[in-house]
């Protein structure tokens, strides 16, 4: 049944800038029409100075739920009422619930990587995680990892800007979760990272090294380390699957994910939290995500 925009017709939006490249309302009208609900999405550019402008109206306008990109994210969170436990300690939304006039503010890309994890037979429970990263991606990937009982998460990013997020987030984290130590080294130690993915269940790539056009690139140049038994996961999904994911499956790793699974499901995730339904998402992986 294809549901006619009338006037009861509610409303969710993403906000930040540039928006106009965003698959977001395609996935998610697509995905309102297919579970039958009486809802539209709509994505505004809206620059950082003008978010709590933006937000306000939007509360105004009774607008349900927003999704919020770059560069608002940290913004929002500071104007949220209440954050989950992944957007305190990350410190920044992607998703907001407008309930009885109250911002409820959630990060969902920790909460899709782990899902797609799960979906392919890996879990992050008691597991030994090294992160290479330090950024939006990366922080909430490594906080959720934690939140999910995640056993040690090594950091590593290079001295760059995003060094000392990563030193923090490793203080945040293990202020707040109970049973997780988290330890940061700079990526340039190679010798310390190799000995650190051996003793590690899982290797992530939150960086933007093997991201277009730098494909050609991954930060593992010694792929011995990639074991069969050994789960490697990429947040890049520009190009599927980057160069680190080639050479894991080339070695025999039997768990060797790109990043567009990780998009699916923290998109399935603010689907949930705004309609309280699960996304159809082989259907939306079929139309907007196969690529
Ligand atoms: P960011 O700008 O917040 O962080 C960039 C990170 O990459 C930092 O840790 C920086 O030190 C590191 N970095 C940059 N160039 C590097 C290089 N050449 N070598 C080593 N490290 C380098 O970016 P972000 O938003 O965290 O995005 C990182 C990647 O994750 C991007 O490819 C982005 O598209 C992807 N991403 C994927 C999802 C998903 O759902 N799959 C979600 C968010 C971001």
């Amino acid at each position: 049944m294809v549901m006619e925009i009338n006037g009861r017709t509610g409303f969710f939006c993403l906000i930040g800038s540039p928006v106009g490249h965003s698959g977001s309302p395609a996935m998610y009208n697509y995905s309102f029409q297919k579970t039958e609900q009486d809802y539209v999405y709509l994505a505004f550019d809206v620059d950082l100075d003008k978010t709590e402008e933006a937000v306000s109206a939007l509360k105004a306008l009774g607008c349900k739920g927003v999704n919020v990109t770059m560069p608002c994210k940290t913004k929002v969170a500071e104007l949220a009422d209440e954050l989950s436990d992944a957007a305190e300690l990350i410190g920044a939304c992607n998703t907001v619930v407008v309930k009885d006039g109250k911002l409820h503010g959630h990060n969902t890309d920790g909460i899709g990587f782990v899902r797609n994890l799960k979906e392919h037979g890996a879990d992050v429970k008691d597991k030994v995680i090294t992160v290479m990263g330090a950024g939006g991606a990366a922080t909430a990937i490594q906080v959720q990892a934690a939140l999910e009982g995640a056993k040690k998460i090594y950091i590593f990013n290079c001295k760059d800007k995003f060094y000392a997020n990563a030193e923090n987030t490793a203080r945040k984290i293990e202020n707040k979760v109970p049973g997780v130590t988290v330890e940061v080294y700079p990526l340039e130690d190679s010798q310390k990272l190799y000995e650190k993915i051996k003793e590690s269940d899982i290797l992530v790539n939150a960086t933007k090294s093997g991201m277009k056009p730098a494909e050609d690139e991954s930060l593992i140049k010694d792929v011995s380390v990639f074991q069969p038994d050994f789960v490697v996961a990429d947040a890049v999904y520009n190009p599927r699957e980057t160069k680190l994911i080639r050479e894991a499956k080339a070695a025999g790793c039997k768990i060797a994910l790109g990043g567009i699974g990780m998009l699916l499901w923290q998109g399935e995730a603010a689907f949930r939290i705004f309609t309280g339904e699960s996304m159809p998402t082989e259907e939306v992986y079929e139309r907007f995500f196969r690529g």
